[in-house]
């Protein structure tokens, strides 16, 4: 299989109006160019390091997705060409690609990250933290970013009827916060899916799913090591 139909394979699967991310961590320019060339433009990297080692060498119109946990002193370097952010966790984060936003002249789309696993994991929101977070301070008072939506991560596991139970609870907080918080009408993404589960995230009303390894095949992490 090439990359081209892999694309094409997935598109076939999704609704027109969703947004194919294609995550290619680990991977070399030469596939993210063939991806490019087959008409991808929405290309999502994990790390900032990678990211930024990437951008320059790669055609302009890519929109870069920064998909993992990103750390505060990394906004520097990718505020000048991010498209979007999708794994802010806290307010401070927030706070600082704000700022570098405002340096670029630029306005930065954000995701929220939420902790939908029913698993421990150390990265995103609870509802009730969110809440807390937004009663010290409002995320609508920063100029320079626009919040376009939220972004969660299912279990990685084979149970089906858990994956699809963690991807409603995301609808749900995406819901709740678009009816009393973001109600501004770019508030209207669920960034959820990936691989393994990007069909169940569909039917759970993913906007925007962020597939690796069925387009650029799997990952070989020795070799990066
Ligand atoms: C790696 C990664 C993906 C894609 O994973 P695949 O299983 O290869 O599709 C999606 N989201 C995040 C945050 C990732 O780190």
């Amino acid at each position: 299989m090439s990359i081209k139909s892999n694309l094409q394979e997935i598109k076939n699967n999704l609704p027109q109006e969703a947004t194919l991310i294609a995550v290619s961590k680990t991977k070399p320019s030469e596939d993210i160019l063939e991806a490019y060339n087959a008409g991808q433009k929405d290309f999502g990297e994990n790390k900032a390091q990678e990211l930024i080692q990437k951008q320059p060498n790669l055609p302009e119109g890519i929109r870069w997705h920064m998909i993992g946990h990103l750390q505060r002193n990394k906004v520097k370097q990718i505020a000048p060409f991010v498209h979007m952010i999708h794994a802010v966790d806290s307010t401070r984060l927030a706070k600082e690609i704000n700022k570098q936003a405002i340096k670029n002249q630029r306005i930065i789309n954000c995701l929220i990250q939420f902790h939908i696993a029913e698993e421990q994991s150390k990265f995103g929101f609870s509802m009730e933290e969110f809440q807390n977070q937004l009663k010290e301070f409002d995320w609508n008072n920063l100029s320079n970013i626009n919040i376009r939506g939220v972004m969660g991560m299912a279990t990685f596991t084979s149970d089906t009827p858990r994956i699809r139970r963690e991807f409603k609870t995301l609808k749900k907080i995406f819901d709740h916060l678009k009816k009393d918080v973001f109600t501004h009408n770019d508030f209207e993404h669920i960034s959820m899916g990936m691989s393994q589960d990007y069909k169940i995230a569909i039917e759970e009303g993913s906007t925007m799913v962020r597939v690796g390894s069925a387009i650029f095949g799997a990952r070989n992490y020795q070799k990066n090591a």
